[in-house]
C-alpha cells in the first residue's frame, strides 16, 4: 500500500509525493454503524497509541484507534521501495532501551536487528568539512575527536555528568540539575570554547545540533545532559543507543505487530484518516469530534496527541494554563532526514560533518540496496534549514556537499516533518526552561483525559523507548481504573 506521507525522487521519475509502507491500513476502518461506546478511545496510532491500545485490549477493554494519518507508526515508519526498507522517522533502537528492548523481546524479534554501521570495506574513513576545509581521518581519530570534544561540553561535575545526573530515569533527583536547564548549548560551548581546537569545536557543534536539530540557542544543555546520561556518560554509548541498530524489516515490521495483537483479541475499532479537532469531557464520558463531524464517545480517552500539535485540537474543559504554554512554546527540533542512495559501493564505510555551511551536516553510509547502490542517510536540522520537497536541487546539492565527488544521486527519500501537520517538528528536543517548568503538567491527567507520549516520557524522552513507556503508563492507568476501583488516580 502507498502512504500519502514521504517523498521520493528520481532522475527518471523526478519528484513524487507518497511511498510504499506496510503501516498503511486498508480499509481505514473497521467501525460498522450502530457500534456502542468504546471503554476507551484511544488518539493516535504512533507507538504511544499502539501500547495503550495493545495493552487495553489484552486487558479486556474495548478500544477505539483514532488516527490521522493512513498508517500506523507515526514519528517512525518506513518505506519499502523495491523491497529496501528507507527509515522516514525513528529508526535506531538499543537493548539498553528498557521498554522497546521488552517488546522486540515480546515479539520475538531480537534476531530481526541489523547494524547500520559496516566498515569492512570501501574508503572506510570520517570526512570533516569545516569553513577551515576538509580533513580526511581514520573512525578511530573520528571517536577520538568526539568522545574528547564531548568529554570537555557535559564535564561540569568533575564526573562526566554522573554526579549531576546519576539518575538518567529520574533526572531532577539532584536538584542542582535544573541549573542546566536555563542553560542552552552555546551558553555551555561559550564556557568550554577556549578549551577546544578548531575541529573539536565544529564536531562538537554538529553534534549537538544532530541531537536537537534546534540551533545551539534553542537547545537545553540539560537535556543533552541527560541523553549522555541514559547512553551512560560515554561517546560510545551514545553512538551505541542512538546510530547503531535497526530493524531489517524497517521499523514498519515492529509497529504492525502491535497494531495486529490488538487487533487479534476482537476488542480493537480503528478509523484511520481521521483528524480529531475536539475533546470534550463531559465527566461520565469524553466525546471526541474529528474533523469531519464524526463523534465517537468512551469512558476514558488516552491522547497520544504530540507537543506541537496539542495546541490545534480544542478540549473542554480547556487545558490548564501551564500545559498549554508548554504546547505553545513547543519543541525545537525540525530535523531534516534525508535519504540518498548513490552509486559509489566504496562509500558504504563512510561517515561526514559538512558543518556549518552546508543545509546537511551529519551522514552515514547505512546499507547497500537491492540494486548494489549505496544507502546515505543525512540528517540537517533548523540551524541551517532546508524543506527537501520545495526545491529538490538544493537538497541534491546539499547531499553532494556532504563528500563532493561521491555523491552521484540515484535516489532521494525523505519525510518534512516540520511541515506535518501532526508532527511539526521531529522528536523531542526542549528548549531551554521548558522541562523544569513544564514536564510535570504535561504528565497530568485531564479529568478523564489521560496523556501519553515519547514527548514528556521521563526515561528515554525523545525515542521509541519513551513513547513505549508512556503508553504503557497510560493503559495501567486507565486499566486500573475501569477494572476494579472506580475512582480516578489523583496523580499520575
Ligand atoms: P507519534 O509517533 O507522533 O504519534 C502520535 C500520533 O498522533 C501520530 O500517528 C499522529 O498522526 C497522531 N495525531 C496527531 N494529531 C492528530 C489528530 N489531530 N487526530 C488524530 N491523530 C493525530 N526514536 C528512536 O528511538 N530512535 C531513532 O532513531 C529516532 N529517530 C528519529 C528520526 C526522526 C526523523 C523522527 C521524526 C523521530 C525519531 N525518533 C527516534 C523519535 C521517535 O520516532 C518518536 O519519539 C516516537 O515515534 C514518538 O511516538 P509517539 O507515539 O509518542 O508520538
Amino acid at each position: 500500500m502507498t502512504s500519502r506521507d514521504g517523498f521520493q525522487w528520481t532522475p527518471e521519475e523526478g519528484l513524487a509525493q507518497g511511498i510504499p509502507s506496510i503501516g498503511v491500513i486498508s480499509p481505514p476502518t473497521n467501525i460498522l454503524s450502530g457500534s456502542k461506546p468504546w471503554d476507551v478511545i484511544v488518539v493516535g496510532g504512533g507507538y504511544s497509541g499502539l501500547t495503550a491500545a495493545r495493552d487495553l485490549c489484552v486487558a479486556g477493554l474495548r478500544v477505539l484507534l483514532v488516527e490521522a494519518r493512513d498508517r500506523i507508526g507515526g514519528r517512525s515508519w518506513s518505506s519499502n521501495i523495491g523491497g529496501y526498507p528507507f527509515e522516514m522517522g525513528g529508526t535506531w533502537v538499543h537493548w539498553g532501551q528498557p521498554h522497546v528492548w521488552r517488546e522486540i523481546s515480546r515479539y520475538q524479534m531480537r534476531t530481526d536487528m541489523e547494524p547500520s554501521f559496516d566498515f569492512s570495506r570501501g574508503v572506510n574513513h570520517f570526512q570533516l568539512r569545516t569553513n577551515d576545509g576538509t580533513s580526511i581521518m581514520s573512525h578511530e581519530d573520528e571517536d577520538t575527536l568526539l568522545a574528547t570534544a564531548l568529554q570537555k561540553f557535559v564535564n561540569v561535575d568533575g564526573s562526566l555528568g554522573r554526579k549531576i545526573i546519576p539518575f538518567a530515569h529520574d533526572s531532577f533527583h539532584v536538584p542542582e540539575a535544573r541549573q542546566y536547564d536555563s542553560m542552552s548549548a552555546k551558553d555551555r560551548l561559550d564556557v568550554i570554547a577556549p578549551s577546544l581546537t578548531p575541529n573539536e569545536r565544529a564536531a562538537l557543534e554538529s553534534f549537538v545540533l544532530l541531537c536537537s536539530c534546534g540551533t545551539l540557542e534553542t537547545t537545553s544543555f540539560f537535556e543533552f545532559l541527560h541523553w549522555w546520561a541514559l547512553c551512560g556518560y560515554t561517546y560510545q554509548g551514545c553512538m551505541d543507543s542512538l546510530i547503531s541498530y535497526k530493524f531489517k524489516g524497517g521499523q514498519s515490521s515492529f509497529a504492525i505487530r502491535f497494531f495486529e495483537e490488538a487487533l487479534s483479541t476482537g476488542r480493537l475499532s480503528y478509523a484511520f484518516n481521521s483528524p480529531v479537532e475536539a475533546i470534550k469531557d463531559e465527566g461520565s464520558k469524553v466525546t471526541l469530534t474529528t474533523r469531519d463531524g464524526r463523534q465517537y464517545s468512551g469512558a476514558r480517552l488516552v491522547s497520544t496527541i504530540p507537543l506541537n500539535v496539542l495546541n490545534s485540537i480544542s478540549f473542554y474543559p480547556p487545558l490548564d494554563t501551564q500545559r498549554m504554554a508548554a504546547a505553545n512554546q513547543g519543541h525545537v527540533n525540525q530535523c531534516v532526514k534525508v535519504h540518498a542512495e548513490i552509486s559509489n559501493k566504496d562509500m558504504r564505510s563512510w561517515t561526514g560533518i559538512s558543518y556549518p555551511f552546508n543545509k546537511l551536516m551529519y551522514a552515514i553510509g547505512d546499507g547497500t540496496t537491492p540494486a548494489g547502490n549505496t544507502h546515505i542517510v543525512c540528517f540537517g536540522g533548523f540551524n541551517n534549514h532546508i524543506h527537501p520537497e520545495e526545491d529538490v536541487r538544493e537538497t541534491r546539492k546539499a547531499v553532494e556537499n556532504m563528500a563532493p565527488g561521491n555523491m552521484d544521486i540515484k535516489r532521494l527519500v525523505f519525510h518534512n516533518w516540520s511541515k506535518d501537520e501532526y508532527a511539526k517538528g521531529a522528536w523531542f528536543f526542549s528548549p531551554p526552561g521548558l522541562l523544569s517548568t513544564s514536564l510535570d503538567a504535561l504528565r497530568r491527567r485531564h479529568g478523564n483525559v489521560v496523556f501519553a507520549n515519547s514527548d514528556w516520557a521521563v526515561g528515554w524522552r525523545s525515542f521509541i523507548d519513551g513513547a513505549i513507556e508512556e503508553g504503557t503508563r497510560a493503559a495501567m492507568t486507565v486499566k486500573e481504573e475501569l477494572q476494579s476501583n472506580p475512582s480516578p488516580r489523583l496523580r499520575l
